[in-house]
């Protein structure tokens, strides 16, 4: 996008505070295309596709992934973002990296890792995602890591504790770090793909729900929100329409709820800009987070997540399969904290020096399915049913 139509609070490239290593200008591309393109090129990236989003791996070909999650998240971030004129290469960036350093077996699986490292600094799926950007990544002649610029790795860093803040700040007191101690906000484009991470997840945990068959469209309409599409959907669709499994009346029926959603975040954001006007990204960065839905969507949106938290994702066969799951990750831990030479050669060398935190970042970079079989191999049980 052309610099000169970006909104005065937008991350400019040029005004990037650049990376940890300074490297030559990326010309033709901005700085944060070259972001987006490391992030794609990343081999954590390509292990988001086997790695659970809210159904494991192995339980059907059809149902979201942390890749496709990334991907929607995306599409959600890029469609708000150009429309209030914010660099769309940046939130594209970050949408892509944000799940990074999920665990497998999604939360279940950070958990249980958390629970494990709880003596030897916690584990969390935020900081772990800085960590595989800015650590992990080996792909670099000149440096560890993918030498992100700081807007990216800001929008990375989304949560973190201020005992973590500290201990992260002590290497690098500039750092992304910094606002946690502060109680500053990012930069707009991380606070959009944030709320885009809601829309994309609301909506399309709805939709694999039913797909699954774990909910029904009944259950679903008992939430306002997705009534009032499936109404407007029926009606569009028509008497008689011809459409027996319901398949194309819940696609419908989520396309206007996605589309209202972005709509949404879009005009209250931009009335919240109007209101402030900051002069640029750092005036932003003092004042309350300025993405949002209205109040009203806000309050919608947050019956539709407690209908799925106690719908789906306390479902009892996810429910089990999680704690499959948690088994799995505790046991690997277990195994390669016990024997490091178990792990490849890369963390078996890392754990000389940090033997926990060596077996943590192997544990949560595995794929669902890497994890169950280097569990097999190493406990001889088999736990899900192939
Ligand atoms: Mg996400």
């Amino acid at each position: 996008m052309n610099s000169d139509a970006l909104a005065p609070w937008a991350a400019h490239p040029q005004r990037s505070r650049g990376r940890r290593i300074a490297e030559p200008l990326p010309a033709p591309r901005s700085e944060h295309q070259r972001d987006r393109d490391r992030i794609v090129h990343s081999s954590a990236f390509r292990r988001l596709v086997y790695k659970t989003q809210v159904f494991v791996n192995h339980e059907g070909d059809l149902f979201r992934t942390r890749l496709t999650h990334s991907l929607e998240v995306a599409q959600v971030a890029r469609s708000a973002a150009r429309a209030l004129r914010l660099n769309e290469d940046l939130v594209e960036a970050i949408a892509l990296a944000h799940d990074l350093g999920h665990t497998p077996f999604g939360h279940a699986g950070q958990d249980a890792l958390d629970a494990c490292m709880r003596e030897h600094g916690g584990f969390e799926h935020n900081l772990q995602s800085l960590r595989v950007v800015d650590r992990l990544e080996q792909r670099y002649l000149a440096f560890d890591g993918l030498n992100l610029t700081h807007e990216t790795r800001e929008g990375i860093l989304k949560r973190c504790s201020r005992a973590q803040a500290e201990r992260l700040l002590r290497s690098e007191p500039d750092g992304p770090a910094r606002r946690f101690v502060q109680g500053t906000q990012p930069g707009l484009e991380a606070q959009l793909v944030n709320l885009a991470d809601e829309v994309a997840y609301s909506t399309h945990d709805s939709d694999d729900g039913v797909r699954s068959g774990l909910l029904t469209v009944e259950q679903l309409r008992t939430v306002a929100l997705f009534a009032h599409f499936h109404d407007q959907a029926l009606q569009a669709a028509g008497r008689g329409f011809d459409d027996p499994d319901g398949k194309r009346v819940l696609a419908e029926t989520l396309r206007r709820m996605l589309a209202a959603l972005i709509a949404d975040l879009v005009g209250a954001t931009a009335a919240a800009l109007e209101r402030q006007q900051p002069t640029d990204a750092d005036a932003l960065r003092a004042l309350a987070p300025m993405a949002r839905f209205s109040d009203e969507m806000r309050a919608r949106i947050g019956e539709l997540e407690r209908f799925l938290l106690h719908a789906l994702y306390r479902h009892p066969q996810v429910l089990h399969n999680t704690a499959l799951g948690r088994e799995v990750i505790a046991e690997l831990y277990a195994a390669y904290h016990s024997d490091p030479g178990q792990m490849s050669a890369e963390f078996a060398a890392a754990s000389a020096g940090d033997r926990a935190r060596a077996a943590a970042d192997y544990v949560a970079g595995m794929t669902d399915r890497f994890a169950l079989r280097e569990h097999e191999r190493l406990t001889g049980r088999r736990l899900f049913a192939a």
